[in-house]
């Protein structure tokens, strides 16, 4: 197809004479059109057109203050460290959010190293508490409120959507409903939740990072409330995933289910282990042995411990009235894991996916009740109505 040149005509308002001059300015500054037909005309319209060009100007530093912001994007805050993948962090980091003063603080809230003094008092005791009532309704109201911080963290997992994003959202959602967002200062944590992407297993920091299609991304959200404290974390997909990685967060979320099926008075926490890493390894996948589910209430992390992997040694026997955390981590290859340098975020050492579910759960006279429960679809996790 052949193009045809235009015709162009003068630009001065009243005269339609064929323009072959083109305003030098406006040639600098990339914008399109401005023929005159002569140097007369130019200068007749001089006190309108050059309007043009302080608009182009504005428009381009607006342009280049945003590129600034990009640009200086730090991604190799650590030099000399070895990634085991491709993730890196993308810092500066924005400073601490604040919590308003008149929301109800966990102990670490204020300590200069946000330790945890009612947690260290407990220290190595494995003897578990049976919540009374009163603490169990308490249980109950801020387990529902962590759902509903984490319901609305999911609208937002979208690419482009920077995890420091999906943060300042949860860390609105937790202030409205009177929550303090646990993560945040907890031994110095710097952020409101945990945002992990692929090879991050757990305890990773939101950052400038936008998602990308294809990652998958574990948001993981404490409130506290009322003097107790609600955990639970979904694993979603940014847009379009492969399928490999829709089996691994599928066979994740199944063990997690499978193994909250078994919850029942007289059952040992060590059980819950051999079920998760049975139907893991049946899929081709391993567990994660360095982080485990926990005993939650009015400490953020208790006895029992709960490892997810199979012939452990944990301790207890589940009783009504225990609130505990199930939260298996599966990877595609090894279980084996480590820590980046800022001390937090935990990645697979042969850089390839994990995925985590988790849910807070009361041992009742016949079961258990999933506290974290979602209200909508029937309870599924949001991942499924994208499979
Ligand atoms: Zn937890
Ligand atoms: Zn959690």
């Amino acid at each position: 197809m052949a193009s045809t040149e235009a015709r162009r005509e003068c630009e001065t308002e009243g005269c339609s004479k064929d323009a072959k001059l083109q305003c030098p300015t406006c040639i600098k500054l990339g914008i399109q059109g401005s023929y005159f037909c002569s140097q007369e005309c130019f200068k007749g319209s001089w006190q309108s057109h050059k309007l043009l060009h302080k608009k182009a100007k504005e428009d381009k530093n607006q342009n280049e203050s945003k590129n600034c912001v990009e640009r200086d994007i730090n991604t190799d805050p650590w030099p000399g460290y070895r990634y085991t993948g491709k993730l890196r962090p993308h810092y500066p980091l924005t400073p601490m959010r604040l919590v308003p003063g008149d929301i109800q603080r966990p102990d670490y809230a204020d300590h200069p190293r946000g330790m945890s003094e009612s947690e260290q008092f407990l220290k190595g005791t494995s003897q578990i508490k049976i919540l009374p009532p009163e603490d169990i309704e308490g249980m109950r109201i801020v387990c529902k409120l962590a759902r509903e911080v984490l319901d609305i963290a999911a609208l937002l997992v979208k690419p482009g959507v920077t995890t420091e994003e999906i943060d300042h959202a949860v860390h609105l959602a937790c202030t409205a409903r009177n929550c303090y967002p646990s993560p945040l200062n907890y031994y110095n944590f710097p952020k409101s939740c945990c945002t992990s992407v692929n090879e991050v297993i757990c305890h990773g920091i939101p950052d400038r990072r936008p998602l990308q299609e294809g990652d998958i991304l574990n948001v993981d959200i404490t409130v506290y409330h009322n003097g107790f404290h609600g955990d639970l974390n979904e694993t979603f997909f940014v847009g379009d995933v492969e399928e490999g990685a829709k089996k691994l967060v599928q066979t994740t979320y199944e063990c997690l289910m499978q193994a909250i099926d078994s919850v029942k008075p007289g059952i040992r926490y060590r059980e819950l282990g051999n079920i998760i890493q049975k139907h893991a390894q049946a899929n081709g996948f391993s567990v994660v042995r360095s982080y485990c589910g926990h005993g939650i209430h009015r400490l953020f992390h208790t006895a029992p411990n709960v490892p997810h992997y199979a012939k452990n040694k944990a301790v207890g026997v589940m009783k009504p009235g225990h609130v505990f955390t199930i939260e298996p981590m599966i990877c595609e290859g090894g279980w084996q894991d480590e820590t980046w340098p800022d001390g937090w975020t935990a990645v697979t050492r042969d850089g390839k996916r994990s995925a985590q579910f988790e849910h807070t759960l009361l041992v009742t006279e016949t079961g258990c009740e999933i506290l974290t429960r979602r209200l909508e679809d029937n309870g599924q996790a949001h991942f499924l109505s994208q499979m």
